[in-house]
């Protein structure tokens, strides 16, 4: 069954009753090519679990089940499952839960699915939520060996911005403490349907295997970053007077020049490093 083919989409939601959820992100990938590329970019030993956020209809999921040992994909509409049911029924090692990845147990689930394999995850991402996914695959503990998604063009462009582009962003330089960040390749809107109308963009995230860097205090570090981009237009000595008490302006442009700053520079000069240098400065010298 080609999934590829936007007859085959339409007759396979047809028999289940469904229709494309515009709340839920689904733009369905209808180009042959573009899943395999994916999946083929997404990992280089078949030994793995591959973690699927959003399967849809199962075009990308059919690709990651010829290449890898598991894979475990998590579809949140309901009226999908029976379709998955039937597109993947030839590979007993793809589990499908039909689950909220912001709400599920990922810890749990991965652990139970992994059997002490690498995991990696890859996922064309539902573009209404990309960034809380992110943060959420960051956070929640597991320790992912890679992250490979299709996000907006956009939003691919400042994940993998340098300090100082014009799309640098709070969400850049907290990535960057996770990893490094390659965007591989674009996707016009014509490959998918419904066709999106912005382009999108394939990044890969290489995660650190340990801690590149080991800020003082975690969340203060995070809380730094989030200030320093609150305001954009601000230098970051002024955007920083959102840290409130305890942070004097002295306090700040003392802390910005410390790490080698004029007290002109604004945030987006900063790279992952410098913030934890400069964070680092101001949880030890916080009146
Ligand atoms: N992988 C398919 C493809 O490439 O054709 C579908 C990708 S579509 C852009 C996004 C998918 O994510 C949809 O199937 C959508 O229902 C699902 N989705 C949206 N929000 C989700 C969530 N919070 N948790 C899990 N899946 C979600």
């Amino acid at each position: 069954m080609n999934l590829c083919s936007p007859s085959v989409v339409r007759r396979l939601m047809e028999e289940e009753g469904i229709s494309f959820r515009k709340d839920f992100g689904q733009n369905f990938l209808i180009d042959p090519f573009v899943p395999e590329r994916i999946a083929a970019s997404c990992a280089d030993r078949s030994d793995m679990l591959v973690l699927e956020i959003g399967p849809g209809i199962g075009c990308l999921t059919q690709q990651l089940a010829e290449r890898f040992e598991r894979v475990l994909a998590i579809e949140i509409d309901r009226g999908l499952i029976p379709v998955l049911g039937k597109t993947l029924a030839e590979y007993d090692h793809v589990r499908v839960v039909n689950a909220d990845v912001m709400e599920v147990d990922l810890p749990a689930l991965i652990a139970e699915e992994a059997g002490g394999r690498e995991v990696a995850v890859c996922a064309n991402l539902p573009y209404y939520i990309t960034t809380p996914i992110l943060m959420r695959l960051l956070e929640c503990g597991v320790r992912f060996s890679s992250i490979t998604v299709m996000v907006q063009n956009e939003v691919a462009s400042r994940l993998a911005a340098k300090p100082g582009a014009s799309d640098y962003g709070a969400i850049t330089a907290v990535i960057g403490y996770y990893g490094t960040v390659k965007k591989l390749f674009t996707v016009s809107p014509g490959c998918f349907m419904p066709a999106p109308k912005v382009s999108s963009a394939v990044i890969r995230i290489d995660l650190y295997r340990e801690p590149l860097y080991q800020p003082k205090d975690e969340a203060f570090f995070l809380r730094v970053i989030r200030a320093a981009f609150g305001m954009r237009r601000k230098t970051l000595v002024n955007a920083l007077g959102a840290l409130g008490e305890g942070y004097s302006k002295e306090l700040l442009s003392e802390a910005v020049l410390a790490c080698g700053f004029p007290a002109t520079v604004r945030g987006e000069r900063l790279s992952t490093e410098d913030f934890v240098h400069l964070s680092d400065y101001l949880w030890e010298h916080k009146a």
